[in-house]
This record gives C-alpha cells, structure tokens and sequence, in this order.
C-alpha cells in the first residue's frame, strides 16, 4: 500500500488539491502535459489508502489500449495495479467486454463480430448500392459514427439534416444499409456484436435492476481519463455504471478533443459542473513535459483557433529550463524529407538520445512508408504504432483465426494456464521455441512472438483472464490496430499519439492537404479546428527537440505543388529573439530584457510580492524622513525588476 507521503510526492498545489478532494465529483479541467494523468492515478492512491475505498472497486477508463495500458503502469508503480493490487484500469471496450461475458444472460449466444466490413458489403449490395472499397470503409464509419452517437437508422435522415453532416451516400440509402447491418447482426438466439455494440449492450445490462444492484455494489468509484474523448454512448454507459452515485473525477483537455469525426465530444467535460454543482473543478496550468520553447509554439497554435470553445482558454505555462528552439525545415519533396529526417535522427541518437526516445508523427499512416524506408536505410530500428500493419500480416490473421476458432470450444482444457494454450495454437503456425532459419521462417517466428508477448503481458498485467478473454482482447486490439511495443524509434500517426511523450518528436509532412487533410479543408471551419487541435496534441508530445518539416512535392516529381500548413504561418518559434514571452508566446509590445523575457501575466507568476510590499514601505519612509513628496533613486521600474529577480537599469543611482 503506498504511503501518505509517496502520494503526494512530486505534486504542484492544484494537483494535491485535486489529489485530495474528498470523494464525489471532481474535474480536472487542464492543458497536455500539466499532469493530469499523474493526478488521477495519485487520486485513486490516495482513495485507496485513505480507506475510502478498496482497489477492486475501481474502474478507471480511457479510449484506447495505449492509453489504458499507460494508466496501468503508472497505478503498478503505485503498488495498486497489476498482480500486486487489483485497480482495474481498461478501455471503455474491454470495461464493457469484460461486464458482458459476466452479466450476459445463459440464454442468448453472443461473438465479438471481428471484421464488420463483409458484413455492411452485404447490407450495401442489399440496398442496391454500388461502392468501392474506399466507400464501403465510409459507410461502416458512417455507421460507427451514428451508433456512437446514439442515432439509429430511423433517426439518422433527420439527424445528419440537423448536423449538415456530409454523407457518404443520400443519408435515406446510408440509413437502409444501417437498418441491414443491424438486423444481418442477429440470428435468431445468436448474436454478433461488433465494436460499438459491447458500449451499447453493456449499458442495456444494467437496466436489469438485479445486475445494475451486483455492479453497482462491485465498483463504486469511477474515474475517466482524456474524458474529452468521450462519444454519447460512452457517457450512457459511464451514467448506468453510477446510478444514483457521484463518485466520479474526469481529467481531460477540449483543445486535444481529436474524435468527433468518430462521435467524441468535449461537451460532457465543460458541462461537467452543471451536470454535477457540487463538483470539485481544478484547473493545472504548469507543463512540466515540455520545455518553454515547446510550449510558446504549442501556445501560439492553439490561440489561433478560429471557434474557442469557453473554458479552453487555458495558457501553458513551462515549467522545465530552457531547450532547443523548435526546428523548422523545407524540402524539395518527400524522399528528401524522409532522408533528411534519418540523418536528424542519427544525429540525435549518435548524441545520446535513444530511439525509443525519439517518435515521427504523420497525418495518415499511408505516409509511413518513406520514412520506414529512410529509417531501415539508415541503420536506425523504429517500431510502428497504430497502423494496420501488425494485425494484418498473413500470419497474424492465421493465427487470430485460429484463436478464436479455439475459443469457442467446449472441451477447451480448464486452470491451463491462458498463455499456454496461445502457445500451444501459435506452434503450429511457426512459433518455435528458438528463432528458426531461413528469412521468410523468422520473419513469421517475430510476428508470433510479438503476439505472445503481447499475451504474456496481458495477463500478467490482468490476472483472471480466461483463455477466450484473452482471445477477445486481441480482437480488440486488433481493431485498434494496437501494435506490440519493441524498442526503437516510434513512427506513429498524430491520434495514435495522444497521451504519450518522447524526448524527441518529429512532426513530418506538414504541408497543406495534409495537416489539415484535405477532407478537413472541403469540409470547413469546425473540421479545420480539429485538424488544428490534432496539430496541437503532436507538438505537445515532445519533451525537448521539435522538429517541423514538410516538402515542396511529391518524390520523384520537380514541381512544386504544395505549401507549408496555414497552421505556422505567423507562428514564432523563437521566442527569444522577437519579442515573445518566453512562457506562453505572447507577443510582447516592448521587450525589456534579452534573458528573461516574459509578459505580465507570466512575470506576475514569479514576483515575490513581500520584497515588493517591504520594499515600497521602505522607500515611502525613507522619502518622508527626506522630506521628499516621491522618492528620488528607487524607481517603480527597479522595483519591478528586483521583484522580478532580472537585472534592473541602475542609471538613476548614479555611479
Ligand atoms: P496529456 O494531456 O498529454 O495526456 P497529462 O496532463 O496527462 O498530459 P502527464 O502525462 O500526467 O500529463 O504528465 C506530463 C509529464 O509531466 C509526465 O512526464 C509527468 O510525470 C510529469 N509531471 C506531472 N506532474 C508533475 C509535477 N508536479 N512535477 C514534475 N513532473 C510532473
Ligand atoms: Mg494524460
């Protein structure tokens, strides 16, 4: 159990008021780096070891398999997580995955529907509709979207309306294939359920009052982290699970909302205190991730916003010492760039950065390519995130094939052990116990040996899963496009990045059409917005080196046909030299000094007001004693740069 003392350690003020709100709501309402995952993890400690609750009645949530799995480190390091204690920290999917193999009634048959594609294919065809691979992939979003937004095919012709929603086909035919879709799902006492549906069926559960009465009387203390992240159905889940109850703390930041496009909204996170009045609201505005350079840029993207929603106006205010002044760079086009990348990141690592250390951001995972290339020519080993690629390779899809086809026997053998039986069906397929010869046997050998160790993890992380949970999470994953994590250099796209940190980030490919994506550009403002917020989450995940680049054309072609994102223009990034606030990139109209250079309002921060208020008292005395009606020497502006601590103009002493 931690200690008092280990909960608070390393804890601003506003964190430790946050950290020690009595139970009941509260909400951390608070920019990307300003700890507001370090909060909630100390808070649900602090619950714990106050006896205010027990950590299995727990559940803390977030979006993504990353970001659950980050949270479960960081309680493991607490001692609450993990074999060692028992907080459950999961996505919303795995939550609701976990409370339907546990609640679903003996009589309905259910399976985690694992590729919805076929089946919305078949629903189109049904509806007459003619698509191609890239519309069908549209309609099934445009499905998810709506379910994630509690529409259903009857209101969905009404509700894109509303919304002025841009529709893959006339919303009356996207209606139709919806309707199919749902109703293909169900045969007779068997069900498949796809992604979406765990959230919606999870919370139809608990309607039931004798399994709201079991839950309820399980978890009593909920937290969500990156809660501006949440869809509608989510929030109906995340209402079922409370009841009547308000045990609940929200962390989350409107300007890194980055999912709307998938029915995620931050109006649940700024309605928070309407929703709950006797809310705690704690706001963090110190960044303790990035250095003051990172943060004046990261301020100044976001200030330019067009549609601030109230309540995000918040600045970051640094709190590391100075770094390098973020780096921009141009080149003739994409290979260029991509080498030009591989030789900054061979630098960074020859100067003592390690390639886990260092992450290259992009827009869409397509643009991965020539950076592999580049990296692999380069010497340099990266790992990819997010993209399809793992869970796509032909022997990743044997092998799910065959997990789920053994996790729905019967006669599986009972208490062996979950990692055993993914071994025993993974050795056929080619997982060996040493790495076997020969380049096509070995490049199959490391992909099973990724998903072993994925498994591994999983259930040393948590104990109790069952062989066909286990399978069920890969599925999941699967979805997510979860890849196992190996060391090296990151490549990732900018949503996969969310909630993480690197000493080093590489924001690639920025030019206009890409960040912000075309679509977004057709589509207009709100859309822009996002692009920009998207922009916004990729800067802030850098601790120290920002590096911005994008090309001029495509590789291989000569004509320049793009232009730097809209995103830079007018954006300073140094500070130092131009009259911004070295804190928040304010534009400074007159800067007094070269080392410290900050506006008033940061400046306040660091005013010792005491030296102020005695020193004033002073100078009024000593004028009296003189008989002056102001005092002569001691200046308002010596003053100010005494409480300041920054070296004053002392002309006015004399010599
Ligand atoms: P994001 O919005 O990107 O999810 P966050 O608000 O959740 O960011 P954290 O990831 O919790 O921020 O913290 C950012 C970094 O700052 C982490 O490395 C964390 O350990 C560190 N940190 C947080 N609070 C403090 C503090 N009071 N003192 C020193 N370091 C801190
Ligand atoms: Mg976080």
């Amino acid at each position: 159990m931690p200690d008092h003392h280990r909960i608070l350690d390393g804890l601003d003020p506003e964190q430790q008021r946050a950290v020690l709100a009595p139970r009941g709501p509260v909400c951390v309402l608070a920019g990307a780096g300003t700890g507001k995952t370090r909060t909630i993890t100390r808070r649900i400690a602090h619950l714990i070891d106050s006896g205010q609750v027990n950590p299995s009645q727990v559940l803390a949530v977030t979006f993504t398999t990353r970001a659950a799995g980050e949270l479960r480190s960081r309680l493991r390091a607490l001692g609450i997580a993990g074999p060692g204690g028992s907080v459950q920290a999961q996505t919303f999917h795995a939550a609701a995955l976990r409370q339907l193999r546990y609640f679903w009634p003996r009589e309905l048959s259910w399976e985690l529907l694992d590729n919805k594609l076929p089946v919305v294919a078949r629903a189109a065809r049904h509806a007459g509709l003619a698509t191609t691979s890239e519309s069908l992939r549209d309609l099934a979003s445009e499905i998810e979207w709506a379910k994630a937004s509690l529409i259903g095919p009857a209101g969905y012709p009404e509700a894109v309306a509303a919304l002025r929603r841009d529709t893959p086909f006339p919303a009356d035919a996207v209606a139709d294939v919806f309707d199919t879709y749902e109703r293909a799902k169900r045969d007779g006492a068997h069900l498949l359920l796809d992604f979406d549906d765990l959230i919606v069926y999870a919370a139809e559960l608990l309607r039931e009052p004798r399994v709201a009465a079991d839950f309820r009387s399980r978890y009593r203390c909920f937290v969500v982290d990156e809660y501006q992240d949440i869809t509608p159905v989510q929030q109906g889940l995340l209402e079922a699970w409370l009841g009547e109850r308000d045990n609940l703390t929200v962390v989350g930041d409107a300007n890194q909302t980055i999912y709307t496009f998938a029915g995620a909204t931050s109006r649940f996170l700024l309605d928070f205190t309407r929703r709950y009045p006797d809310a705690i609201l704690v706001r963090l505005e110190r960044d303790y991730r990035s250095t003051p350079e990172v943060v004046a840029v990261a301020n100044q993207v976001i200030a330019g916003a067009g549609e601030r929603v109230p309540g995000t106006r918040l600045e970051l205010v640094g709190q590391r010492s100075r770094g390098p002044v973020p780096r921009p760079a141009e080149f003739a086009d994409e290979l260029r760039e991509a080498h030009g990348v591989a030789a900054q990141i061979k630098h960074l690592i020859n100067a003592g950065t390690p390639p886990s250390e260092i992450a290259v951001l992009y827009r869409v995972n397509a643009q991965s390519d020539r950076f592999e290339e580049a990296l692999t020519e380069a010497g340099i080993p990266y790992q990819i995130r997010g993209s399809e690629a793992f869970f796509t390779r032909t022997e990743i899809v044997q092998a799910m094939g065959k997990l789920r086809a053994a996790a729905q026997r019967d006669d599986l053998p009972a208490g062996v052990a979950p990692a055993h039986l993914v071994r025993a069906v993974l050795a056929p397929l080619g997982l060996s116990e040493s790495e076997p010869a020969g380049a096509n046997a070995k490049a199959r050998w490391e992909s099973l040996s990724a998903l072993m160790s994925v498994v591994s993890e999983m259930v040393a992380d948590q104990p109790g899963l069952t062989f066909p949970r286990v399978v069920a999470e890969l599925t999941m994953r699967a979805e997510e496009r979860h890849t196992p994590t190996q060391a090296g250099v990151t490549l990732a796209s900018l949503h996969a990045a969310k909630g993480l940190e690197w000493d080093a980030v590489f924001l690639v490919g920025l030019t206009e059409g890409s960040v912000p994506i075309s679509q977004a550009i057709d589509a207009g403002p709100s859309a822009i917005d996002e692009e920009r917020r998207l922009f916004y989450v990729g800067i802030t995940r850098a601790r120290e080196h920002l590096f911005l680049s994008w090309s001029l054309s495509r590789s291989g072609s000569s004509r320049a046909t793009r232009k730097r994102t809209r995103f830079l223009e007018g954006i300073d990034l140094d500070p130092r030299r131009s009259g911004r606030c070295t804190v928040c990139g304010a534009q400074l109209v007159n800067p007094e000094s070269r080392v410290r250079q900050r506006c008033g309002s940061c400046r306040v921060e660091e005013r010792d007001e005491a030296l102020v208020s005695a020193l004033r008292s002073w100078r009024a005395d000593h004028a009296r004693r003189r008989g002056m009606a102001e005092h002569a020497v001691l200046t308002d502006a010596m003053l100010d740069a005494i409480a300041e601590r920054r070296p004053a103009d002392t002309r006015s002493l004399g010599d």
